[in-house]
């Protein structure tokens, strides 16, 4: 459950798809609250089996050539291990604790975050307080006993405030051993993330035609039938969805909704970031088909529509979801590319951030957050990056204290306003 060595020996390559795909499943169960529904083979997911062990691992490595993908995991592993946290026997904790701790002992790893899993296993190791934050009546606030770390090691905690500092330690209290232990499998993962970033895994994974297709099939299992939070982008939610997409996907949104139509690259992206935010291809069908086939009120862009143009639509939408042609899976832009494309002077899109002066910008700013002051920060977000502009503006929308927040893709934005919603 928390795994820091992966697992030896051979699998057979559809035992190892049929794995895949049952953690993904189950994973998305836990997500969204509905594990009873689950009616795969459990025998991929009891904990500590080298099916299981194998179906993290696989999926670490996979999810880590793209930032989107590997939120989206990351969210759905971390409160996987929660769930198990919560529900396992105090045997299966106990044994846990000593694995994390043999891992870290028998690797050759030394980094800070290894000690720091080495002291916060030996001390949870001992007997009196093992048994003493696993009994019943553990309170969720008790301070008996604590654990002391250097702070970085634990940034989540400390955003929380879940911590006490001391002497630039943070001191943390038994009650919060759940809690602690989340934080150090998040650090754990950022920390597995550099690394694979620093292997070049995206020309590995390429260069093997077996990871290849288990990568593009992990990307369509997730991103097609994808689900961001509770909910999922319909044709009849998509109204009220928008308010929680980041202004350059909403401002398409809007455009869209008035003239029925997009400029060809508007429509592309605006089509991936709906695929990669949980759309599925035949919600996407019956969204263009219902604008597409309503007369177009511009005097530029595309002027195609559904009722000549089927099969083209048809194939197109299909194609972006990795389901004709070539069977490319497209990911939608990050926001470097949103900024720095060149799409030419019908191009309506673009990051607002960036391209609208300021009366535009704040148009849109008003039509997106039902905030009736983001006029008095306009000046604010027009002097500084796109990014941290949009990060303001996100986090001017939730009033829950979030820190820290740099805002990577539209479908990162979206998926965090799901999150802190
Ligand atoms: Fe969109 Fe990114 Fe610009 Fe935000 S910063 S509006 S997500 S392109």
């Amino acid at each position: 459950m928390f795994y820091i060595i992966p697992p030896r020996g051979v699998l057979a390559f559809n035992t190892l798809t049929s794995c895949i795909d049952t953690r993904i499943e189950y994973l998305e169960l836990v997500y969204n609250k509905n594990v009873d529904n689950f009616e795969g083979n459990i025998e991929y997911l009891f904990e500590g089996s080298k099916y299981d062990r194998t179906g993290h691992f696989t999926l670490r490595l996979l999810s880590s050539t793209s930032n989107d993908l590997w939120y989206y995991w990351l969210t759905r592993e971390t409160t996987l291990l929660e769930y198990r946290l919560n529900n396992v026997s105090k045997r299966q904790i106990y044994r846990m604790f000593k694995n994390i701790r043999n891992s870290v002992e028998s690797g050759k790893e030394r980094h800070p975050l290894y000690a720091a899993l080495h002291q916060v296993t030996t001390f949870f190791l001992q007997r009196n307080i093992f048994s003493h934050i696993v009994a019943q009546d553990h309170s969720s606030c008790c301070e008996d006993f604590y654990v002391k770390l250097k702070f970085q090691i634990i940034p989540d905690l400390l955003k929380k405030r879940l911590v006490d500092l001391k002497d630039g330690l943070a001191i943390i209290f038994c009650s919060k051993w759940k809690e602690l232990l989340k934080s150090l499998f998040k650090s754990l993962l950022a920390k597995e993330k550099l690394d694979l970033n620093d292997t070049c895994v995206s020309s590995m994974i390429k260069a093997d035609p077996r990871l290849n297709f288990m990568q593009q099939r992990v990307e369509l299992r997730l991103m097609k039938g994808g689900q961001i939070g509770n909910s999922r982008i319909t044709v009849k939610n998509i109204d009220s969805e928008v308010y929680n997409f980041p202004p350059c996907m909403s401002h398409l949104h809007f455009l869209l909704r008035r003239r029925h139509r997009l400029s060809h690259n508007a429509r592309f992206y605006y089509s991936l970031f709906l695929k990669d935010s949980g759309m599925t291809v035949d919600e996407a069908l019956g969204f263009w088909r219902e604008e597409y086939s309503q007369p177009h009120t511009c005097t530029c862009a595309c002027s195609h529509n559904w009722q000549t143009d089927t099969r083209r639509f048809t194939y197109s939408i299909r194609h972006l979801y990795g389901l004709e042609g070539s069977r490319k899976n497209y990911s939608a832009p990050n926001c470097s590319a949103i900024c720095n494309s060149n799409n030419g002077p019908r191009y309506e899109g673009g990051c607002p951030f960036k391209s609208f002066d300021r009366e535009k910008l704040k148009e849109l700013l008003k039509q997106v957050t039902k905030q009736s002051d983001t006029e008095k920060y306009l000046d604010t977000f027009l002097s500084q990056k796109p990014q941290v502009a949009c990060a303001s503006f996100l986090k001017l929308q939730r009033v829950k204290n979030i820190d820290n927040i740099f805002v990577n893709s539209p479908v990162q934005y979206y998926q965090l306003m799901k999150e802190y919603d």
